[in-house]
């Protein structure tokens, strides 16, 4: 679980600045997770999004489609976002290591959209 209290969706509350040394510019990365994008920048990953889910859905790493293969060799699993299931970037999403979720989020958020999206809906 993540340190998040109350922090909205899509909200940019409990975020931090990085400036790395990978980066152009600063980026802004949720604090529960700015450790782990860290980590990965300073092995060559190139995130794109990442959030730490506010305890309400995936915590999840997004990287560019040229660094998901470095994503797989370094173990991490993907998990299938049901929003972009097709294209350069539909396997660009992460499950995080350093925050977890619980086992209802992962239910309601990846799971059950899976089946609905990949077994009733073509039905
Ligand atoms: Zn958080």
């Amino acid at each position: 679980m993540c340190n998040c209290k109350n922090v909205e969706l899509g909200s940019f509350d409990n975020q931090i600045q990085i400036d790395h040394c990978s980066l152009l510019h600063p980026i802004w990365v949720d604090a529960c997770i700015a450790d782990e994008v860290i980590h990965l920048l300073s092995r060559g990953v190139k995130t794109t999004a990442s959030c730490c889910g506010h305890n309400k859905t995936i915590p999840s790493i997004v990287v560019a489609p040229e660094s998901v293969k470095l994503m797989e060799e370094l173990g991490y699993k993907h998990f299938n976002n049901v929003c972009i299931r097709r294209g350069p970037y539909a396997r660009t999403f992460f499950y995080a290591k350093s925050v977890k979720c619980s086992l209802w989020i992962k239910l309601t958020k990846v799971w059950l959209p899976y089946l609905w999206h990949n077994i009733i809906d073509d039905l």
